[in-house]
């Protein structure tokens, strides 16, 4: 989303299937904090998006378990697209709450789709 204009929902939004099935993806393997951001996921809201790219920023309810992740973004991940490096996936985490999805890519154009989640290289940082 870098360098990209933030559009703020009037009404968060539920995560669409295709945003719910990357972040099942990047929560996928274990790392502290992983249990409480899948709860989180549960019940989350987006109410960031971003016109160009699929970045998205989320509102969790804070009745939710926060998560003891050691790292802002506890977890990555990177799709190689062919000649043009790769596009970047980054999960992080604000004061233990899921904060933004950042999706930037290497080349521009910044693809408008999340990528398919089996293509996903994940990378978690303890
Ligand atoms: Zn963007």
């Amino acid at each position: 989303m870098s360098g990209h204009k933030r559009m703020l929902l009037d009404v968060p939004r539920a995560p669409t299937s295709a945003e719910r099935d990357l972040l099942s993806r990047l929560l996928s393997l274990d790392f502290p904090g992983r249990r409480e951001l899948l709860a989180q996921l549960a019940s989350a809201k987006v109410a960031v998006i971003c016109p160009i790219c699929p970045s998205i920023e989320f509102d969790i309810a804070r009745t939710s378990p926060r998560a003891p992740v050691a790292n802002g973004i506890p977890v990555e991940a990177e799709v190689e697209r062919s000649n043009r490096g790769a596009t970047h996936l980054l999960l992080h985490v604000a004061d233990g709450y899921l904060s933004q999805l950042e999706v930037y890519a290497d080349a521009e154009p910044t693809p408008h789709e999340l990528p398919d989640p089996s293509e996903l290289a994940i990378i978690v940082r303890r």
